[in-house]
């Protein structure tokens, strides 16, 4: 019998539990060819996720549940998910339900089929503000044309994959986790299904609006270097403007005697300029800070328990 593993990190979703448990049930009853297991990776959550989640181990031991020592976010979480699956495939999937558990029988369907990824692609973005909107489709372009490999815009976290994709993932270990692009990196015969993301039905969205930006620097910063190039590309034309207005001034000066301005411009370059290597130096920072997380070569997470079992005590 092939084993499915349901990953859901969970993170302050104590409202959502019962709810999410049983529509997972009806897809398990659905599927009952399959032997499944549901893995919880609580994301150091401060309600009462963990109780709950201890709750549904006693009753069904079809449920694993990891717990992270604090709160990494979401896309640790979800490394965490992976080094713990036991299934020959993994989906990914949101607890608040707005990945619909209907979409995995589809998903299950093509997997047979012999395709690896199987993801699903919003056809709508549920409410969200217009605003919200605008900036995650100019977010998508700009990642697009930045770095070389394919991110898809408008799917999520919410996918099937194969085991040997869940294998290839666990070897991305880096600190700055991008999932979104570390899935199209690892490449792998991928499928797409449409759905309609509805809804969180109850708890609230922990994405911030500078949680988005952050994320958003951190997608591009992990799957491109572009930025570094653009700003070098900028320095070359700025000096090579430079020196073009020079010349400028020196044939005005020698020709017709003129005296070149002198506030106005100078100000106007400086800024510019200051403008232009502040950018700079913080898009250099950027990257030397990945480079500095990396070094210190850290665990990516620390997980305190797995099921009743404390973990932590064989490291040594
Ligand atoms: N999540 C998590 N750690 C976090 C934030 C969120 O594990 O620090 C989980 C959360 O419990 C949910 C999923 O990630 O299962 C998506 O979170 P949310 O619904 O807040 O994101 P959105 O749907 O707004 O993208
Ligand atoms: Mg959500």
């Amino acid at each position: 019998m092939k084993k499915v593993t349901l990953l859901i990190p969970v993170y302050n979703e104590e409202a959502m539990l019962p709810s999410l448990y049983g529509r997972l049930i009806e897809l398990i009853n659905r599927n009952d060819m399959y032997e499944w297991e549901i893995l919880f990776i609580n994301d150091g959550s401060c309600d009462g996720t963990l109780d709950c989640l201890h709750r549904l181990r006693q009753a069904d031991q079809r449920v694993n549940y990891v717990n992270l020592s604090r709160n990494f976010g979401k896309e640790i979480a979800m490394l965490a998910g992976f080094d713990y699956t036991t299934g020959d495939c993994c989906v990914v999937m949101d607890a608040d339900l707005q990945d619909p558990p209907e979409l995995v029988d589809q998903m299950l369907q093509y997997w047979e089929e012999g395709y690896d990824d199987i993801y699903a692609k919003r056809r709508n973005r549920g409410e969200e503000s217009w605003l919200r909107r605008r900036l995650s489709l100019a977010f998508y372009k700009i990642l697009q044309k930045m770095s070389r490999i394919d991110i898809l815009p408008n799917v999520g976290d919410f996918r099937l994959l194969d085991r040997r994709c869940v294998l290839s993932l666990r070897n991305l270990r880096e600190h700055e986790r991008y999932t979104k692009g570390l899935f199209c990196w690892i490449g792998y015969k991928k499928k797409g299904i449409e759905f309609d993301r509805g809804d969180r039905l109850a708890g609230h969205s922990s994405w911030s609006f500078f949680k988005l930006l952050n994320l958003a620097i951190e997608g591009i910063t992990s799957s491109s270097t572009a930025p570094l190039r653009i700003a070098t590309v900028c320095g070359v034309l700025v000096s090579f403007s430079s020196f073009i207005y020079a010349i400028y001034f020196l044939i005005k000066t020698i020709l017709y005697g003129d005296q070149a301005a002198g506030f106005p411009t100078l100000i106007v370059v400086i800024l510019f300029l200051g403008g232009i290597q502040l950018f700079s130096l913080g898009v250099i920072g950027e990257y030397i800070g990945r480079i500095f997380k990396e070094t210190k070569g850290r665990p990516t997470y620390i997980a305190s328990d797995y099921n009743e079992t404390k973990l932590g005590y064989d490291q040594h």
